[in-house]
């Protein structure tokens, strides 16, 4: 067949979920994919009907079906090293103060290189096309290139914090406390800035940078508010924790007499370019703040279950969507979450709170595929060319393997793909019209060496930050 080099044609897919606004399914779907991009999602007979001579590669999609790729909103790419490392039974502050800064404290450039290239091929085999990521510990330009190298789309940053504790806790080295801890907003936005400038719309356009900062205790008010306008002035977003645990809540309560959302709300820090991840300690009136200023939230379901943060007990999350918030999910890491697995985080919210609330019309299936799709490329600003599959938008995209086990048989794809369906059953990831996941390979890294380096450099860090020992704290008086 004679067609343009880079038109591919998908055809007679048992389905495409394409999450457009009225969540079409189409059986015996066929795709025409030009230039990286989706050129039409219809019937297969539609398709070769009036599109079959414009494609030079023509695929059978019998036993596929395809899922837009998936979009994690809230991911720390420089703690993949961190896996299992960490006790199981500690709250958020005491694991961020005394595990997570000591970690990172150790993770050097090429450390975070290998820990970057191992979270992106976990994403890719999970289906993951794009993230926003938190921050990289050492410097945004090694995450840019390492996602860019493994071919998925990401938004990077850099780590940035202005109020140091009273006293440096045991495993901080005065290296990480200089490079995380500006001495005033203004330092850090300068940094930040620079950032922005280096690396947005690196790797033709694949990867964008933000102007994200830590948030909570370590942030001053400055800062906080300092990052959103700069990321409006930039023309881009900006991320931060926030509100992420009820002792951050009951502090900021004790300390400014309103818990953390309305804190910043008040300080003018909330607005439609920033996204919050967590926001797990919320009253109602703060879930009409986010609602207000069309402030986005990250939900990231493994962690909450991990660290015990209550997302079920005191969570508003379906409150939010209601309210017409933008719930987006993210993974957080390996370290909080256990996994990179989006799948599992769209499950989670799937079932979360219909058992919560003993209702089983609280979030499921349908909002969840969209929360872990659609909504997560609003969130991120990208959702006019991700996020569904629709003409116009880029070819990121999941193709299922509908002879494994988890869809034999099936009859609804939306409830197997949430309810039965696991990284397991991917056949194959495509990122801006490309497979960068196919045949049980990520193709763009050789992943035996990855693996051996990054066994061998997980350990080193966990030694050099002196976490293989028992004295290190499980509770936290840090910024009490
Ligand atoms: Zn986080």
């Amino acid at each position: 067949m004679i067609g343009p080099v880079n038109a591919t044609l998908f055809a007679h897919l048992d389905f495409a979920l394409t999450v457009d606004p009225h969540d079409r399914v189409i059986r015996d779907a066929g795709v025409l994919i030009e230039n990286g991009r989706i050129v039409a999602v219809e019937s297969t007979e539609n398709l070769l009907a009036r599109d079959a001579g414009k494609a030079a590669t023509v695929l059978d999609g019998r036993g596929r079906g395809m899922v837009p790729g998936f979009v994690d909103a809230h991911v720390h790419l420089s703690e993949t090293l961190s896996r299992a490392v960490f006790p199981d039974n500690i709250g958020t502050r005491a694991w961020v103060f005394h595990w997570a800064k000591p970690f990172y404290a150790h993770v050097d450039l090429e450390d975070e290189r290998f820990s970057v290239l191992l979270g992106t091929t976990e994403m890719l085999r999970s289906g993951t096309t794009c993230f926003l990521d938190m921050g990289a510990q050492n410097d945004a330009g090694v995450t840019a290139r390492a996602a860019a190298e493994a071919g998925i789309r990401g938004i990077v940053g850099r780590h940035a914090a202005d109020v140091k504790p009273a006293e440096l806790p045991p495993g901080w080295t005065p290296e990480m406390v200089e490079h995380h801890f500006f001495p005033n907003a203004e330092a850090a936005l300068e940094v930040l800035e620079q950032a922005v400038s280096d690396w947005h719309g690196y790797a033709n356009g694949l990867i964008r940078c933000w102007v994200n900062i830590e948030g909570k205790e370590p942030c001053s008010p400055e800062l906080h508010v300092g990052a959103r306008e700069l990321a409006e002035r930039l023309g881009v977003g900006t991320t931060y924790h926030l509100a992420s645990s009820i002792e951050e809540a009951r502090i900021s309560e004790q300390r400014y007499g309103r818990w953390p959302i309305t804190r910043i709300a008040e300080l003018g820090g909330l607005g439609p370019n920033l996204v919050i991840a967590h926001a797990v300690a919320t009253t109602d009136e703060e879930v009409s703040l986010l609602a207000g200023h069309a402030t986005k939230v990250a939900f990231c379901p493994s962690t909450s279950l991990k660290l015990g943060k209550g997302a079920t007990a005191i969570g508003k999350y379906p409150e939010m969507r209601d309210a017409g918030v933008t719930v987006a999910l993210g993974t957080d890491g390996v370290s909080a979450a256990g996994n990179l697995n989006l799948m599992r985080q769209m499950y989670l919210a799937a079932g979360l709170f219909k058992d919560a609330r003993i209702d089983p019309t609280a979030i499921g299936a349908r909002e969840a595929l969209r929360m872990a799709t659609i909504e997560g490329a609003e969130a991120l600003g990208w959702d006019d060319e991700i996020g569904s599959l629709e003409p116009g938008k880029r070819a990121d995209f999941v193709l299922f393997d509908l002879d494994h086990v988890e869809w034999m048989p099936y009859d609804d794809p939306l409830q197997a793909l949430v309810w039965s369906a696991s990284p397991a059953s991917i056949a194959e990831t495509w990122v801006d019209g490309r497979a960068v996941y196919r045949e049980g390979r990520v193709l763009t890294v050789d992943e035996a060496e990855l693996h051996r380096e990054a066994r061998e450099r997980a350990r080193a860090i966990t030694r050099r930050a002196g976490l293989d020992r028992s004295e290190v704290p499980v509770t936290t008086t840090l910024y009490g």
